[in-house]
């Protein structure tokens, strides 16, 4: 099975595995939003005390597979193009439930992940502005996180989408910021409102004076540029302060609040733990 047309690789058993669980997966998944198998969990993020805005995370329970992490279906999602039909579910639901939220007079900005193969689509910024029409969200209510990765490629095209994105009154992250081949010289083009550091800067910060150095450096840049900068996956108190007191005004992590159902995160939500 493994000889023929892929003897060009090093076709290993634990590859043939990958490869078979990432059809069984990418087949179930083609279903899983006419199956209602996709939902989404709500994490609060706060700036002090207040509950400045909660990120839409993807969830997948699977009739057959169970539940998998969005990190294992989202890629899978990219390689197969089925992340078109899923980031728009996803794009919709948040955008209905913000606009619910808001219509009860709870305003709370919902920010949507975007995949790379979403962002570069020539429609996407039509999409966005669809969806706040269908739902009459106004546009500040929802902010747009993109990863690096997808800027690296077309710098210049990115900074002209996001600009549009800008020009609608979205917000637009950069997610998992320090993480890949980011340079800090893509903030002065890309005209985002915040960044957000990865949890393992957060980490770092706690066992080393040049961990800490780091989120300083980055916060410093940030700030100069008029950006936030939100921590994420902050699970202590210990961390919580340490990263506060090296610049970062949004926390996001278990500490505040885990991702929940918005039938779960009851508004106004205050801490789990009071600061
Ligand atoms: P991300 O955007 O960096 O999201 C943050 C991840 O950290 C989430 O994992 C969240 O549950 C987790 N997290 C939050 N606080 C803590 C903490 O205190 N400790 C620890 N250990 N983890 C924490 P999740 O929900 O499993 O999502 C994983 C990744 O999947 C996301 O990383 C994002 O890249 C992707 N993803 C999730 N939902 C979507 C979506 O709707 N669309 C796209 N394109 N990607 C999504
Ligand atoms: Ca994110
Ligand atoms: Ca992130
Ligand atoms: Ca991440």
């Amino acid at each position: 099975k493994a000889s023929g047309k892929n003897t060009y690789h090093a076709f290993t058993p634990e590859l043939a595995h990958t490869v078979h669980v990432r059809e069984h997966m990418s087949r179930e998944l083609h279903f899983a939003i006419d199956r209602n198998e996709l939902s989404i969990a709500y994490q609060p993020q706060f700036q002090g005390q207040q509950l400045i805005g909660v990120e839409a995370l993807v969830r997948w329970h699977s009739a057959v597979l169970g539940d998998v992490p969005p990190n294992q279906f989202i890629g899978v999602a990219e390689d197969t193009g089925l992340i078109f039909a899923i980031g728009e579910w996803v794009l919709e639901q948040a955008c209905r439930q913000a606009a619910n939220w808001n219509a009860a007079g709870q305003p709370v900005r919902v920010a949507v992940n975007i995949s790379p193969r979403q962002f570069a689509h020539q429609n996407f910024v039509a999409l966005i502005a669809s969806a706040l029409t269908r739902h009459r969200l106004p546009a500040s209510l929802l902010e747009l996180e993109l990863t690096e990765r997808l800027v690296v490629e077309d710098l210049q095209r990115a900074a002209v989408t996001i600009t549009h994105l800008q020009q609608l009154g979205v917000r637009v992250s950069l997610d998992d910021f320090g993480g890949g081949q980011s340079s800090l010289s893509f903030l002065m083009l890309l005209p985002v409102s915040a960044l957000k550091i990865d949890r393992n800067f957060v980490i770092n910060a706690e066992q080393s004076a040049a961990g800490q150095r780091v989120i300083q450096a980055i916060t410093t840049i940030a700030h100069a540029l008029g950006l936030r900068v939100v921590a994420e996956g902050v699970e202590t108190a210990a961390q919580r302060a340490l990263v506060e007191s090296l610049g970062c005004e949004v926390i996001q992590g278990y500490l505040l609040g885990r991702p929940m159902s918005a039938a779960d995160l009851q508004l106004p939500f205050s801490p789990r733990i009071p600061p």
